[in-house]
């Protein structure tokens, strides 16, 4: 049986099975994550600076083992009994992957949540006063709401991940690339920025770069980093060189997917925690056109700013408010709003890429280094395409694959992550990412002359 038949027969059998089929021990898994999480939930009211620390740590200690430990088991449960790879049945219809009603409820708290952290902490208090424990241990002092935040994103990530690991456990590529995105996160943006806070160092994480960590070349942080002694020194350059050097000869031989797809902690969780909702993303031509000036916009500005301010002292009085203005407007509306509340809040409503395609700065810095100068496309062998549209539909970044496939045309666009979903549910195998010599990139013509021949045949 052709693959595509087999596809098909096992679709069919899906849909005519489609609906609840939960085992026992996946609804008791439910169950836990969801008592689990209500105690989350209820130490917003109920824990406070006086509670005492034998019991934050053991509604601690409960509350996310009971949320981790079902959450875990009822991911990795449902998708290792599955077959691996995407499902397409009732991705256009479940409520919560189709902008349902459950769709739009995770929507409003994710970008509840995002409003509180950055605007009313004081809500959090509860939640923030029970990883205290915690925070201690790692940090050698009491926890803030951005500790908490840092924890619940590094448990999302790497569980959300060990579910896309399950997910696509057929394909290498992704069950690596996971790997190091959960690492990276764990290690680089959880562990490392908190014990150098415990040892009284400046809290650093490694993998953000300027111009994505806005403010990692304003004069202000390299000259505080340069002040702190030995690993400030490190630090700085390591920033410095991360951005004009890494940056530029990774990109060279891998395209952009070495960060937006294996480091960056923003493309970790969409690719991970997000991962349901990547077919929601808009692949019209306008919003190509939108995110094209959005995002060269957000760069343009860091980039001014970044360039004012160290500019500054020679600037007349007038000038440095100006720049002192812009400043809060991009710390305001782009670092807080545009990449919080819409980038993670919109997933369920917009897809997952909000932030990486519409305002990343890095993105359009990387993306420009791609189309121009990099070895990387993705080659496609369109006398094999069915036009079945599986590539565009799970494009998160709302590239119409499809159009280039059927032409038989390579794929060089700036704002490809490299996430490699699209070769993974081809059902023809058509598409392929691979890194080359940088003179036969662009085979339009060839592409197409070849596909004229095949189909002439
Ligand atoms: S074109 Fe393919 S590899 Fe690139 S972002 Fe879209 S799905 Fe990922
Ligand atoms: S490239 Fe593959 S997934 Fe995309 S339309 Fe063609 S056959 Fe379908």
């Amino acid at each position: 049986m052709s693959d595509i038949t087999a596809n098909l027969a096992y679709e069919s059998h899906s849909i005519a099975h489609h609906g609840p089929r939960l085992r026992i021990s996946e609804k008791i898994a439910l169950t836990a994550m969801g008592i689990g999480s209500m105690l989350l939930a209820l130490s917003l009211i109920a824990v406070n600076g006086s509670t005492s620390e034998t019991l934050k740590n053991l509604w601690f200690n409960i509350s996310w083992a009971l949320a981790i430990g079902g959450g875990g088991y009822f991911a990795l449960s449902k998708h290792l009994k599955d077959r691996p790879g995407v499902r397409n049945q009732g991705k256009t219809t479940d409520s919560l992957t189709a902008r349902g009603a459950w769709g739009w409820m995770l929507g409003i708290v994710f970008t509840g949540f995002y409003i509180i952290i950055y605007w009313f902490p004081q809500y959090l208090e509860g939640l923030t006063r029970l990883h205290d424990g915690l925070s201690q241990f790692l940090q050698g002092k009491p926890a803030d709401e951005w500790f908490v935040y840092g924890t619940v994103y590094t448990i999302l990530t790497t569980l959300m991940g060990a579910k896309a690991i399950a997910k696509y456990r057929h394909n290498r590529y992704h069950i690596v690339r996971t790997s190091v995105i959960i690492f990276a996160q764990l290690i680089f943006a959880y562990l490392f920025p908190a014990i150098c806070v415990k040892f009284n160092q400046p809290e650093v994480y490694l993998t953000y770069f300027w111009p994505l960590a806005y403010d990692k070349l304003f004069p202000s942080t390299v000259m505080h980093l340069f002040h702190s002694g030995g690993l400030g020194y490190f630090i700085a350059g390591w920033f410095i060189c991360g951005t004009f050097l890494a940056t530029p000869v990774l990109t060279y031989y891998f395209g952009k997917r070495w960060y937006c797809s294996w480091v960056c902690g923003c493309g970790g969780l969409a690719n991970t925690m997000g991962d349901s909702w990547r077919q929601l993303s808009d692949k019209s031509l306008k919003s190509w056109k939108i995110e094209r000036w959005s995002i060269y916009s957000v760069l343009a500005l860091i980039f001014s700013l970044t360039v004012l301010l160290w500019c500054e002292p020679y600037l007349p009085a007038s000038m440095k408010e100006i720049v002192y203005q812009i400043r809060r407007f991009y710390l305001f509306g782009i670092g807080a709003v545009f990449s919080g509340v819409i980038g993670v809040g919109f997933y369920p409503l917009m897809g997952t890429r909000m932030w990486c395609r519409f305002g990343c700065p890095m993105a359009a810095f990387l993306g420009l280094l791609q189309r121009f100068n990099s070895r990387f496309r993705i080659t496609t062998n369109g006398a094999q395409c069915i036009s079945c549209g599986n590539c565009s539909k799970y494009c998160e970044m709302g590239i119409d694959v499809r159009h280039y496939a059927q032409r038989g045309q390579n794929i060089i666009r700036a704002s490809c992550v490299g996430c490699g979903i699209c070769a993974t549910v081809c059902p023809r195998g058509v598409l392929s990412l691979e890194n080359g010599p940088t003179n036969n990139r662009y085979n339009h013509e060839e592409g197409l002359s070849l596909l004229g021949k095949m189909k002439s045949r």
